[in-house]
């Protein structure tokens, strides 16, 4: 199936896991699909349990070679839940075709999470590390919105809950 040739399986054997079993199953079932699946869409999918689909899941996501975004139209509450990390409601995932540290914009329009890279933006958690006197190990930065194609096309979803940056972080 030539799966052996791209980077993100390549990443995965080199981080010392095998695709076996519900773990192929969970990769597939995420190739097949358009746009990024809910935990319980990938386990329905793959015929997989909820809960090992969710242990799968953080692995690939650990690894990187799978994004985790938060459900643009479960914004709000989700919030307070993620804190701990540990709560994956309204989360959505999608594999990656970018290999690298990359971001993801999540379009409340047409779910499609694209990969953004912005070395602006890692100069700046560089130089708050440096100015701060913090280690930062990982930072998550989710990008939400209106992509560029649902704007050509005039697809502007009503603002349901969804506050601005500065308002959240007020
Ligand atoms: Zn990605
Ligand atoms: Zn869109
Ligand atoms: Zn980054």
């Amino acid at each position: 199936m030539g799966e052996a040739e791209t980077p993100q399986l390549r990443a995965v054997s080199e981080a010392g896991y095998k695709l076996t079993g519900p773990r192929k199953r969970i990769w597939q079932a995420m190739r097949a699909a358009h746009e990024p699946l809910t935990a319980q869409e990938i386990a329905a999918r793959a015929a997989t349990s909820v809960a090992s689909t969710y242990r799968v899941l953080a692995l690939l996501v650990e690894i990187g070679v799978v994004g985790e975004t938060p459900d643009p139209n479960a914004l709000g509450e989700a919030e307070g839940r993620a804190a701990d990390g540990h709560d994956p409601r309204g989360k959505r995932y999608a594999l990656c075709s970018a290999s690298g540290h990359h971001h993801h914009f999540v379009c409340r329009a047409c779910h499609s999470a694209l990969e953004v890279r912005s070395e602006a933006l890692e100069r700046a958690f560089a130089e708050m590390e440096r100015e701060s006197g913090h280690h930062i190990e990982r930072h998550d930065v989710v990008l939400c919105g209106v992509c560029a194609d649902c704007l050509a096309q005039g697809v502007i979803p009503a603002m349901a809950t969804v506050t601005t940056m500065t308002e959240a972080r007020a």
